[in-house]
């Protein structure tokens, strides 16, 4: 079985649907970009995928979890797939080591030494060994955002999805984050994200998901598909983007 399998989604806002049939399967350790213009369902798709949109209809597994299921277990499925947003979302009044700490204690039920000590870890593997102690406001925006993804970290998930995390940043702190992404990827974690940085889609993705009006155009190996696009709108998009 494949780590997650999508068969045939559909997601209507009221009349407009916004993923009119999208079915794709990924397996254990895939690197995989979705790119496409805005409004083309990418962030609603990984909504769908970690339970945060209900779908119409159509099936979702990740990692043995029936996310479409009427009474699946959305807690576990959150656990299994991290996600990380534009915005960091990090709690202003607790430090660094506080904000890691608090879901480990909350949802994976460890006791405050047992947190402390995956906090420290996860923490250093960002690079902020160094900002434990530091509140969020006395932070970058990049520091935030890896802050945001060793939160995610923390939780020991299979899958991470990533939503066009480098997007709010200052440009000189893009760099940073995508290098702590490029290291989470090397270490064998299966990733979905939505990104606009397509050098880093080419240079570290396996592969690329192009959507367009809510469904997949194309999907295919990442330096293939960006640099020879089959269709007349992925050429559009890439012109558009690069
Ligand atoms: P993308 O991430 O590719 O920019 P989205 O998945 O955010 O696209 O949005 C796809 C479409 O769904 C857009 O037209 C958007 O306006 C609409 N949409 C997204 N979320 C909602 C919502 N909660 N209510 C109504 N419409 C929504
Ligand atoms: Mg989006």
């Amino acid at each position: 079985m494949s780590l997650v399998e999508i068969a045939d989604i559909r997601k209507r806002f009221g009349a407009v649907e916004v993923l009119k049939g999208i079915s794709l399967t990924l397996e254990k350790g895939e690197i995989v970009a979705i790119i496409g213009r805005s409004g083309s369902g990418k962030s609603t798709m990984l909504r769908c995928i970690n339970g945060l949109e209900k779908v119409q209809a159509g099936r979702i597994v990740v990692d043995g979890i029936d996310v479409t299921a009427p009474k699946a277990d959305l807690n576990l499925l959150r656990q299994r797939a991290g996600m990380v947003f534009q915005s960091y979302n990090l709690f202003p009044h607790l430090n660094v080591e506080r904000n890691v700490m608090l879901a480990l204690k909350l949802v994976r039920k460890l006791d405050t030494p047992a947190a402390r000590e995956v906090a420290r870890a996860v923490v250093t593997k960002v690079g902020l060994a160094d900002k434990l102690l530091a509140y969020p406001d006395e932070l970058s925006g990049g520091q935030q955002q890896r802050v945001a993804i060793a939160r995610s970290l923390a939780m020991q998930p299979t899958l991470m999805l990533f939503d066009e995390i480098t997007s709010a940043l200052d440009p000189e702190l893009v760099g940073e984050v995508l290098r702590v992404l490029e290291s989470v990827a090397s270490e064998g974690m299966t990733m979905m994200l939505v990104t606009h940085e397509m050098n880093f889609a080419k240079n570290v993705a396996d592969r690329v998901i192009f959507m367009h009006e809510g469904r997949i155009h194309e999907d295919g190996p990442a330096r293939e598909t960006l640099l020879s696009p089959r269709t007349a709108e992925l050429r559009s998009f890439l012109n558009a983007v690069l």
